[in-house]
């Protein structure tokens, strides 16, 4: 299906949003990756359909599976079509192993170590204090979000990683760590919303990454774009 074009309203790192009408919006993926809050930025041909099929597909699969989201549909190139919603802008991580900023705050730990059950964190979504860890009473006492939504914020969560974590070992594929954002719709229903891609997931191969930690690791984009198209495969994803 064709997408009408809107009105730029956003524009991050690494996707644009346009206003469609006043409860719909068009997020497009950018040909471009970025790594280290930025400051190592590149341009990538191909990246922004490859991560847009993406979310795409995992944003369907959750839905089917009964998890709400903001997902309508993709245009199959760079846009996808999704509600608009209220953002709570906190991003919420989980985790199934050690890894990344879990590792540099707590360094007693071995990378890849499985965590007896799923962690989930909060960091509050802020480029420049570089996305701190928050606690759960901090959104309230900065009413970000009541008690009533950061539990169900967790409870999403911890069903949504089940899900992908399931689909993806099906595949041969480990689901180390992946971050969400939320938002609240008109009649005040938290909904899932944002990306689910190589850029917001690390999802190992044989211990290979299929993810952008590649190039946070220094890896090029040519290296990126090869693990995002293998993840496409794997899962069946033509473009
Ligand atoms: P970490 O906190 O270890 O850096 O990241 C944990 C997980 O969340 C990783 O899968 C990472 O890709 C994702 N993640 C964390 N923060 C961000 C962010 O600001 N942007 C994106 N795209 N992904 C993030």
């Amino acid at each position: 299906m064709s997408l009408r074009e809107g009105r730029l309203i956003y524009e991050g790192k690494a996707k644009r949003v346009y206003l469609i009408s006043n409860d719909e919006l068009i997020m497009e993926f950018k040909d471009e990756v970025t790594a280290l809050d930025g400051a190592r930025k590149e341009h990538a041909p191909g990246k922004g359909k490859l991560t847009a099929s993406q979310t795409a597909f995992f944003m369907d699969y959750l839905t089917k599976s009964g998890i709400r989201t903001h997902f309508i549909n993709w245009d199959g190139d760079r846009r996808i079509h999704v509600r608009r919603l209220r953002m709570i802008p906190v991003e919420v991580i989980v985790r199934n192993y050690a890894y990344g900023s879990f590792i540099r705050r707590m360094p007693l730990m071995k990378p890849l170590t499985r965590f007896t059950a799923p962690l989930v964190e909060f960091h509050l979504k802020n480029d420049g204090l570089h996305d701190p860890l928050i606690l759960p009473e901090d959104i309230i006492e900065a009413e970000l979000a009541s008690m009533e939504q950061i539990m169900e914020v967790k409870s999403v969560a911890l069903k949504v990683n089940q899900l992908l974590s399931e689909l993806l070992s099906n595949h041969g594929l480990i689901l180390v760590d992946f971050k969400l954002e939320f938002g609240v719709n008109g009649n005040g229903a938290l909904v899932l919303a944002d990306e689910l891609s190589g850029d917001t997931m690390r999802i190992l191969m044989n211990g290979k990454h299929l993810d952008k930690e590649l190039f946070r690791m220094g890896g090029s984009v040519k290296e990126l774009m090869e693990a995002y198209s293998t993840l496409n495969s794997i899962l069946g994803l033509s473009l």
